[in-house]
């Protein structure tokens, strides 16, 4: 059961002292105080835990300060959206808006490897309005010998150059908790010239130590992918790890399954989920068509499949796209063949536009049959 506090409730008023002492003293049910800070305002949750069937919601509702009890169900209960509309979806970091309502773009190298390459790559994003990235200093592979990314030694360059291209968010994997740390070291460093949303890759939707202990800061937003081999309940309830330890500010990222029914792409790929996950939780959704189509391959009309499958994403209502580009693929250190060129941001940002478009569209006409 999750009870919600008027918004204009602070923790040091007589209504909220005397609502949580009620709550403390029910009987099988601990009181969990969660602090939200929404896309518009910051609110309390209360969780009840335990056994909550016995307990009336219309008795809490009376409560001081208690604007609305919701039941929930088992599943998601923190990013679950259980059949309640009201509830607020969403969150602003560094200057920007993450909701299901809206769309950011992040384009950038799946790995660092030089520099020059970053900062090619930051200038474009810069010229063409955008202020996110993606940038990997450390890259989970499959082979013990292949590149395994910079790692802490490419941080200082990448958010420095990110700050003097007006980059707000890079999104950037993690692969160990001592990671975290050093991203938060180096951020503090350099000045925080920008904002950093800590990525878990699909290899680790799974790796509940590693979910937990990003779940218990507080510091960064948290972009999961979805589990290449799990189902989606799996892969939320693994998202629900983060909220449960206090990180609520998530966005879920489809980024294909892998089976061989997807070939000739890297992998399945899963965009049609974009509109379950909003309707099941409160999350905003990514969708990363690189890792999903896997080339950059195209059909006769022109397009890359890697546009289409974004624009699949966005036409279903994405509220962001994780896209690999690099200036010189060929000499990516990692996945190079699946990178877009810097001469075709401006097209691929403007083919996403024309989507959004018409999702907007589709929105409002979906609106007019409801009347
Ligand atoms: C990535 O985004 O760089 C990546 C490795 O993705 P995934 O975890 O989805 O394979
Ligand atoms: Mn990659």
């Amino acid at each position: 059961m999750i009870v919600i506090l008027d918004s204009s409730i602070t923790e040091q008023s007589e209504a909220y002292r005397q609502t949580l002492d009620c709550l403390s003293q029910l009987p099988d049910v601990v009181a969990h105080v969660h602090n939200i800070q929404g896309a518009q305002q910051s609110l309390t949750e209360i969780y009840l835990i335990g056994d909550t069937r016995k307990l009336s919601a219309e008795e809490i509702e009376v409560l001081p300060g208690v604007e609305r009890v919701i039941r929930v169900s088992e599943e998601y209960r923190i990013l679950g959206r259980h059949r309640d509309g009201q509830r607020t979806s969403g969150f602003e970091y560094n200057g920007v808006l993450f909701s299901q309502d809206n769309l950011n773009i992040f384009a950038g190298l799946c790995a660092v490897d030089t520099p020059e390459h970053v900062e090619q790559m930051l200038k474009a994003l810069r010229d063409h309005g955008q202020v996110c990235t993606r940038m990997g200093a450390y890259k989970p592979r499959t082979s013990p010998y292949a590149f395994q990314g910079h790692g802490k030694a490419c941080l200082p360059y990448v958010f420095e150059l990110a700050g003097k291209y007006g980059i707000k968010v890079v999104a950037m994997e993690v692969t160990h908790e001592s990671h975290v740390e050093e991203i938060h070291e180096c951020l503090e460093q350099t000045g925080q010239p920008t904002g950093v949303m800590v990525q878990i890759g699909t290899r680790n939707t799974q790796n509940f130590e590693l979910l937990k202990a990003v779940g218990r800061q507080q510091e960064f937003p948290v972009l999961l992918k979805r589990g290449f081999g799990i189902t989606l309940n799996e892969s939320l309830n693994a998202a629900e790890y983060l909220a449960s330890e206090g990180n609520s500010r998530v966005v879920f990222c489809l980024r294909g399954v892998k089976t061989n029914m997807g070939d000739p792409h890297r992998n399945l790929v899963d965009f049609s989920h974009t509109p379950v996950l909003k309707r099941l939780t409160r999350m905003p959704v990514c969708v990363d068509p690189s890792h999903s189509v896997g080339t950059r391959d195209r059909s006769p009309d022109g397009i890359l499949d890697l546009m289409h499958a974004a624009a699949q994403g966005v036409i279903s209502g994405a509220n962001m796209v994780l896209i690999d580009f690099h200036p010189e693929p060929a000499k990516a250190l990692v996945d190079g063949p699946q990178a877009m060129l810097l001469s075709e941001l401006g097209w691929f940002l403007e083919d996403v536009a024309l989507a959004r478009d018409c999702y907007e569209k589709r929105q409002a006409l979906a609106d007019r049959q409801r009347g």
